[in-house]
């Protein structure tokens, strides 16, 4: 499906899901958990509450997880009376797949539609090492960051954790069609994961688990614009997961400019936060860097940011600006770039640049945005 028809499906879709969302409010319905969204032990202990026995969970488990069966009534080796006190309780699922948009890259951008009807992107990548599913947290984005598309209409609500799972298991599905496996997730679609910390980690949970979809720690990376508080909170549980920091700035007036959440949390105090996660983990962090035009892209600054990052184990990542229609950052050149990561490695910083994926259908990142706010903004 080409861009232009996308969009405009989606246009169809906002309207629809705006009319439905004016009866929603009046009726203000209850969104349902979905059975994705309970840990192991939450279902052991569903089920123990329940008058069944705990050894079910892991039998429910392999059948979500393993089996990935698309209905309870699948579930044959559990009673029909427990499947339908499953069914009583807890949405088998609460994502409907809209759209799935393939890119020339092999790159798959996945509209999928919750039960409040608000709609959220999920994206497939496909790397040499294998197939990277990265994941939306929220509705929206409150942290407004002065680049980034997701945070253009404010945060419409906060995903439940089976929200997330489901967005990995989905695709997961699509590619069970081709005989492959999701094998890394990335944290890094539409919302802050950091302002949505419980589903989150009740997520990270679910996925790691080796009877859940099994997915390695060290092969999910989370990332955050810097919410200090949860950076203590995360460092001190001990997970062999990635942590990214978007940065974007060497210096606390410039951050501020990119990113107003600089204001509330200020950068000295967010490299105190992430020398804590360093040393108390022992894993290093990757500091992301987008590269503005003329703003924060000279030689300057990457000798200001090698100075901060100094003696901090990590690494640095580059990502070229993603062209987003309402804002008016522009590209730093391709040579520029390459001087930018020079004069860093001159520094002893570790630099890779972000190879750009599905940038013709807009899934690349920063462009990722809450589909209601499409036909205002395009
Ligand atoms: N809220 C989290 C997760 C988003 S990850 C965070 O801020 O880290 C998406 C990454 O893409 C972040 O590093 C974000 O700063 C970056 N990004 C956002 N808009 C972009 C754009 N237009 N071009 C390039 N990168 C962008």
């Amino acid at each position: 499906m080409d861009n232009a028809i996308f969009n405009e499906r989606i246009n169809e879709l906002v309207e629809h899901a705006e009319s439905s969302q004016k009866r929603v409010k009046k009726e203000k319905p209850q969104l349902k958990e979905s059975i994705y969204s309970l840990t192991l032990d939450e279902l052991k202990q569903w089920l123990n509450e329940n008058g069944e026995k705990p050894f079910r969970a892991t039998q429910i488990y392999e059948w979500l997880y393993n089996k990935r069966v698309k209905t309870f009534d699948e579930m044959t080796n559990l009673s029909k009376q427990l499947r339908d006190k499953l069914k009583e309780n807890f949405a088998f699922t609460t994502l409907s797949t809209i759209v799935k948009q393939e890119s020339k890259d092999g790159t798959i951008k996945f509209l999928f539609q919750l039960q409040d009807n608000y709609s959220i992107e999920t994206v497939l990548m496909r790397h040499d090492y294998g197939n990277s599913v990265c994941v939306t947290t929220q509705v929206g984005c409150r942290i407004g960051c002065t680049f980034c598309a997701s945070t253009l209409g404010g945060l419409k609500r906060h995903l439940l954790a089976g929200e997330i799972v489901e967005q990995v298991v989905k695709v997961q599905q699509t590619l069970d069609e081709v005989g492959e496996r999701v094998s890394h997730v990335v944290i890094m679609g539409i919302g802050e994961p950091f302002d949505n910390y419980d589903a989150m980690m009740k997520f990270l949970k679910v996925i790691n688990h080796e009877k859940g979809l099994n997915i390695g720690a060290r092969h999910i990376t989370v990332s955050t614009s810097g919410i200090i508080p949860k950076i203590y909170q995360f460092a001190d549980e001990q997970l062999q997961i990635n942590f990214a920091l978007s940065l974007h700035a060497p210096n606390q007036e410039l951050r501020e400019r990119l990113m107003p959440i600089a204001r509330a949390y200020k950068l000295d105090k967010l490299m105190e936060a992430i020398r804590y996660y360093t040393n108390k983990t022992g894993r290093r962090v990757t500091f992301e860097y987008g590269l503005f035009g003329g703003v924060n892209d000279s030689i300057e600054h990457a000798e200001e940011l090698a100075q901060l990052i100094k003696g901090i184990k990590s690494h640095v990542n580059l990502i070229p600006v993603n062209y987003v229609p309402e804002r008016d950052y522009v590209r730093t050149p391709r040579n520029q770039i390459f001087a930018f990561e020079k004069a860093l490695k001159k520094n002893g910083v570790n630099v890779t640049i972000r190879r750009e994926h599905g940038s013709d259908i807009d899934a690349a990142c920063g462009q990722l945005r809450a589909k209601e706010r499409v036909h205002e903004t395009r």
